[in-house]
C-alpha cells in the first residue's frame, strides 16, 4: 500500500536547491553514543541502500564531528536499551553535487522521530522500551509535537500492539518496509534520530544478569503522566471512584498458565471480601483492561510482560506477582521495580510456586516454548533435578525458559498469606499526597560563635535559619544535621538537632579550626543540601 504523507505542500524546486546548497545538518545531544540523541535538517535514506545519507556541502555542519570515532561502535543507539549492537545508528556520507547522479529525492515534510523498536511484540518491551521513550523524549523536544511522525527503522511489522504506537502522535507511523513505498530517496526535512532513555528501569541482562538499571533517573510521577496521556487517547474516562472495589487477575492463556485459576478467583473475593474479574491480552481490549486496572485495588498476575500494565493502577493498590517453580522472585524484577519506584505508591508482592507437584513442565515442547529436547541428557537431568535457576545472561537460556513456561498450581493458602504480611486491612487504593517527599533547601544565615574555656576547653556555638522553602511547607518533622570536622581531619562528628542553635564543648579544642557542614532533614529521611561550609576557629 502507498503511504500519504503528509497534506502541508512544500515547493519542491526549492527544497531540491537548498538540499543541494546546504546539505544535511546535525547536531547531537550527548557525550558517548548511549545518551546520544540528533537533530537533523536534510537527513536522507536511501530505501534501496537501506541506509541513511550525510550530504555534504559548505553549509553543512556535523557536531559532534568523530571522524573515525563514529563508528566506535555508532553514533548513536537507535533504541532505549543501551549499547546493543544490533540498534547502533550511523550515516554513510556523500557530497551534495552527487543529487545529481542519484534517483529524484523525496521530502518528508513531516518533523520526524526516527527510531528502532526493541521488541513490538512483547507488551513489556512495548511500554518500557518504547513508549515510555518516544514519550519523553518528544517531551524534550518541542518540535516532536502531536503533528510529528514515528519512523520505526528496526524492520519488524507492526506487531500486535500497534494500536498504542499510534496513541502518541496524530500521524500514522510509518515501518521500513514501508518506506520504499514512498521512493527510492528520501529527505527528512527536519528529524531526530534517537530516544532519550531517561525513563528505562530495568536493564534486560545483556552484559550481566537482568535487574534494575545501576542509575535509574525516573519516578512515579513520570509514569503517571504517561499513563494519563495513554488513557486519554484510549478514550477510557476515569470520572470518580467506582461503585465497589474489586480485585484484577491478569491471566495468560496461551502458557505461563494458573491452572486454578477459578479457585484462586474465588479465594481472592472470600479474603478480602471484593468482587474479582479476570482480563488477559487476548479477551479484551486496551482500553478494557486500562479501565479496569485504573480503579483496581489489587492486581494478581503471572510473571510476565502483561504486568507491566501496572503502571496504570491507581495509586495504594497492591500487585501481587507469582512466579513458577524454581523461579526465584528476586532475580526477575522488572515490575517490582516499576512498581516500588518513588512516587508510585504500589504495594508490591512476590509469590513463588516452592512445591513440585504443584508445577507442570513442558520439557517436548520447542527451545523458545521451554523445551529442552535438544539438550544432551545429562544437561536435561541437571535441569529436571534443579530447583532453582542461577542467574544467566539474556535470551536464551534453556534452564530459565523451562522454569518460566511451567504451568503452576497455586496453592492458595500459601498466597494468601504473603498477600497477608503485606496487605494487613484493605488493599484498596488511597491517594498519597505527594507534597510529602519534597526536599529541604540549604539551611540560611549559619553562622558561629567561639570562646576558649581554659588550656584544654572550648565551645562553640552554631546557630542557622531554616531553609527557604520551608516556610511553605507543611512538614511532619524537621531536624538538622550538623557534621564537625577538625580542619585536616577526614573524620567527622555527626549531630541531629531539632533546634536552630546548638552550642558544641565535647571534644573541642582551643585555639584550633573547626569546619561545620549543616543540613535540614524533613520526615526522617528527606535529606537536603549542606549550606556552604562555615570555618570556625576556637
Ligand atoms: N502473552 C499473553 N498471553 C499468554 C502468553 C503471552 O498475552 O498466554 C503475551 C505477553 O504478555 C507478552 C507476549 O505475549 O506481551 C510475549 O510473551 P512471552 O511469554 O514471550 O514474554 P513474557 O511475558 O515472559 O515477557
Amino acid at each position: 500500500q502507498t503511504q500519504e504523507l503528509s497534506q502541508v505542500r512544500i515547493d519542491y524546486q526549492a527544497a531540491l536547491q537548498d538540499l543541494l546548497q546546504d546539505g544535511t545538518r546535525m547536531v547531537c545531544t550527548g557525550k558517548i553514543h548511549t545518551d546520544r540523541i540528533c537533530r537533523f535538517e536534510s537527513l536522507c535514506y536511501s530505501t534501496e541502500a537501506e541506509e541513511f545519507i550525510f550530504f555534504h556541502s559548505n553549509s553543512s555542519i556535523m557536531l559532534p564531528n568523530l571522524g573515525p570515532r563514529r563508528f566506535q561502535p555508532a553514533l548513536l543507539d537507535l533504541s532505549s536499551v543501551e549499547d546493543h549492537n544490533t540498534q547502533y545508528f550511523n550515516f554513510v556520507e556523500l557530497p551534495a553535487a552527487a543529487l545529481k547522479f542519484m534517483p529524484k529525492p523525496v521530502f518528508v515534510p513531516d518533523v520526524a522521530l526516527i527510531l528502532n523498536r526493541f521488541n513490538p511484540d512483547n507488551l513489556m518491551h512495548v511500554f518500557h522500551d518504547d513508549l515510555l521513550p518516544i514519550f519523553y523524549t518528544m517531551q524534550q523536544f518541542p518540535d516532536l509535537d502531536q503533528e510529528a511522525r514515528l519512523f520505526f527503522m528496526e524492520g519488524f511489522s507492526e506487531g500486535p500492539h500497534f494500536e498504542l504506537y499510534k496513541l502518541l502522535s496524530s500521524k500514522q507511523p510509518l515501518l521500513r518496509e514501508q518506506l520504499k513505498t514512498l521512493g527510492r530517496l528520501l529527505c527528512f526535512t527536519k528529524s531526530y534520530v534517537g530516544l532519550s532513555k531517561i525513563t528505562t528501569w530495568y536493564q534486560y541482562g545483556f552484559v550481566q544478569p537482568q535487574g534494575p538499571k545501576a542509575n535509574i533517573l525516573v519516578s512515579g510521577n513520570e509514569i503517571r503522566q504517561f499513563a494519563k496521556f495513554m488513557t486519554e487517547k484510549l478514550n477510557v474516562s476515569l470520572e470518580g471512584t467506582p461503585a465497589e472495589e474489586y480485585i484484577v487477575v491478569f491471566s495468560r492463556t496461551i502458557n505461563r498458565i494458573i491452572l486454578n485459576e477459578a479457585e484462586l478467583i474465588l479465594a481472592l473475593a472470600q479474603e478480602f471480601q471484593m468482587k474479582t474479574i479476570t482480563v488477559s491480552i487476548e479477551d479484551h481490549t486496551f482500553s478494557d483492561i486500562v479501565r479496569l486496572i485504573s480503579n483496581a485495588s489489587m492486581l494478581v498476575s503471572m510473571h510476565g510482560a502483561q504486568l507491566s500494565m501496572s503502571l496504570f493502577l491507581p495509586r495504594g493498590a497492591t500487585v501481587v506477582e507469582l512466579f513458577p517453580y524454581a523461579i526465584n522472585p528476586e532475580h526477575y524484577t522488572p515490575y517490582k521495580t516499576l512498581c516500588t519506584l518513588p512516587g508510585m505508591d504500589l504495594q508490591y508482592v512476590a509469590w513463588q510456586n516452592t512445591e513440585k507437584e504443584n508445577t507442570v513442565a513442558y520439557p517436548d515442547r520447542p527451545w523458545d516454548q521451554g523445551g529442552i529436547g535438544h539438550l544432551d541428557k545429562a544437561e536435561q537431568d541437571r535441569i529436571l533435578k534443579s530447583s532453582e535457576v542461577p542467574r544467566h545472561l539474556c535470551c536464551r537460556n534453556p534452564e530459565w525458559l523451562f522454569r518460566i513456561y511451567q504451568d503452576t498450581e497455586v496453592n492458595i493458602a500459601s498466597l494468601i498469606q504473603v498477600v497477608r504480611q503485606t496487605v494487613k486491612t484493605k488493599p484498596g487504593p488511597k491517594r498519597q499526597a505527594w507534597t510529602s517527599s519534597l526536599y529541604p533547601g540549604k539551611v540560611r544565615g549559619a553562622k558561629c560563635q567561639t570562646s576558649v574555656q581554659g588550656a584544654s576547653e572550648a565551645k562553640l556555638s552554631v546557630s542557622w535559619q531554616i531553609p527557604w522553602n520551608l516556610k511553605y511547607l507543611k512538614v511532619r518533622e524537621v531536624k538538622y544535621e550538623v557534621w564537625i570536622q577538625e580542619q585536616g581531619e577526614n573524620t567527622y562528628v555527626p549531630y541531629t538537632l531539632s533546634h536552630q542553635n546548638h552550642t558544641f564543648s565535647d571534644n573541642i579544642k582551643p585555639f584550633t579550626n573547626y569546619l561545620v557542614w549543616i543540613r535540614c532533614i524533613f520526615n526522617k529521611n528527606l535529606l537536603g543540601p549542606f549550606a556552604d561550609v562555615l570555618l570556625c576557629s576556637t
